[in-house]
């Protein structure tokens, strides 16, 4: 069998955590069966379109790295992919059912279903929704009234007095009695529009989907194809619908978790790679005790037993480690790249909004090698290195004494520190520090007292990123100047 899959969004909202495990899961098992996967959207709810979520979708995609065989953008030979260019199909389909006697107009006013669901809730009527009135119109006195001007609904005449199964991939078989089934749904509008179900239906028929792997919160509008499917007369494809996406309350993950748009995570300073792979595992396990997959390896390990039952449970913890080990991945001139927005937006080279100089993109480039195993966060970047790029404030005096010493003896510490600049300036990590050790020594003073003042002067504080490479970035001049001032200040 041909592989067929596809990501099928509605453009009503931003991309978010749950739409993006779609496609990426529609992507991998296309992927993984030499298969296809399609883009297709669903943008039958005018009222609630907007094209800025359009965009959304093409940016959000173009910025976590993968993409459809098949889709608008990039056509395919089962086009249009925007249900919008395709409403004289549904049209057509919505047609063939009416003629079969599957389908059936309806005349029903707004006023008289508001009343209606009035009167279901003022009972507490056990079945509600529609009430079927239109059901056994006879097809004459339908089009009869449809000449005369009535703008009917087509509804679906679902087969009562039945069950409907089907196998689901993960959940395995699912019954589902007929009248437990939203009764005679639309399958087009008054206006000619179709309705979710039908267009839903028809295309992924029409483009010969073959696995509709979607979120468990369709589950309920299966039946209700399966039903279309046949009284179409058409093979339904197969259904697999993805476990729940939870926040760790167990609720459905929503804003009051957290981020939850891939645009809010992208500005909190997440790395497309660490996105995939956190998402990737959301109700899927692939090998035991590893965690960390490029897109190809999921790509060689998915398979549809490797999904769970059970919801899973989103850990904004977990990601910000998997964060962390993609910006530890980074070479030093890729994280410069992705950090230098943050760079200038926090006014690192001179202000806001201005750009470095080359001089200040070659300290900022050798700067990552600092910082990268410390930070999970690309947006915690500039507050740890603006230190390189601006003079901090000599602290007070009490922040460069080293436990049990006085001042004096600080300050004829930071003097032998001085002496030692010059040559840490062009010594490697493991040079500077078999170095310094020797000269403490040679000095009889502990490693971290001598250490202690140099630091605060060069960083301004006495938790700093690593001191060697720093001094190795501001250079014998600027450090020089640092430890002058800050010897100047203690003398004071
Ligand atoms: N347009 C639906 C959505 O927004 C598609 C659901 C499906 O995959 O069938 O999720
Ligand atoms: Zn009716």
């Amino acid at each position: 069998m041909k592989i067929r899959d596809r990501y099928a969004p509605s453009p009503t909202g931003l991309q978010h955590i749950g739409g993006i495990r779609t496609a990426l899961f529609n992507y991998l098992f296309a992927h993984s069966q030499g298969g296809t996967f399609i883009l297709r959207l669903e943008d039958t709810d005018r009222t609630r379109f907007n094209e800025a979520f359009v965009q959304n979708l093409y940016e959000t995609f173009t910025w976590l790295g993968f993409r459809w065989d098949e889709g608008p953008d990039m056509g395919g030979s089962v086009g249009p992919y925007i249900q919008s260019e395709r409403f004289a199909l549904y049209q057509q389909y919505a047609q063939v059912l009416v003629d079969k006697g599957a389908a059936y107009y309806c005349f029903c006013s707004p006023a008289r279903l508001d009343a209606l669901r009035e009167e279901q809730a003022k009972n507490h009527a056990k079945e509600t929704g529609y009430d079927r009135h239109c059901r056994n119109c006879p097809p004459a006195e339908s089009a009869a009234r449809i000449a005369a001007g009535a703008a009917p609904v087509i509804r679906l005449k679902i087969p009562l007095g039945e069950t409907t199964c089907f196998t689901d991939q993960v959940l395995g078989d699912i019954a589902w009695k007929n009248e437990a089934i939203t009764p005679d749904p639309i399958l087009l509008k008054s206006d000619g529009f179709p309705t979710y179900h039908l267009a839903n239906v028809v295309d992924d028929h029409l483009m010969g989907i073959s696995h509709v792997l979607r979120a468990q919160e369709w589950l309920p509008s299966t039946p209700l194809h399966v039903i279309m499917y046949r009284l179409f007369g058409w093979e339904h494809p197969a259904f697999c619908h993805l476990p729940m996406v939870m926040g760790q309350d167990g609720k459905k993950l929503s804003k009051r978790h957290g981020a939850t748009s891939i645009d809010e995570f992208r500005g909190q300073g997440y790395l497309p790679e660490a996105l995939i792979n956190y998402v990737a595992l959301l109700g899927a396990s692939y090998e035991e005790g590893k965690e960390l997959y490029t897109l190809e390896e999921l790509c060689s390990r998915f398979s549809l037993d490797k999904l769970s039952k059970a919801p899973a449970i989103f850990d904004y913890k977990k990601l910000d480690w998997y964060n962390g080990q993609y910006i530890r991945m980074k070479t030093d001139a890729a994280l410069a790249a992705l950090a230098l927005p943050y760079g200038v937006e926090a006014g690192l080279f001179g202000g806001p909004g201005t750009e470095p100089n080359a001089g200040q993109q070659a300290d900022f480039t050798a700067a990552m090698a600092l910082i990268k195993e410390r930070i999970s966060f690309l947006h915690e970047i500039p507050n740890k290195i603006s230190y390189l790029f601006t003079d901090p404030p000599v602290p007070a005096a009490s922040e460069f004494i080293p436990k049990k010493l006085d001042l004096s003896q600080t300050i004829a510490l930071l003097g032998m520190g001085r002496d030692l600049v010059e040559p840490l300036a062009v010594l490697s990590d493991t040079q500077a520090e078999a170095f310094i050790k020797e000269q403490a020594e040679k000095e009889g003073v502990k490693l971290g007292d001598l250490m202690m003042p140099l630091r605060v002067a060069l960083t301004g504080a006495r938790v700093s990123p690593p001191l060697f490479g720093t001094i190795r970035i501001l250079g014998l001049a600027r450090s020089l100047e640092r430890v002058d001032r800050a010897l100047a200040v203690l003398r004071g």
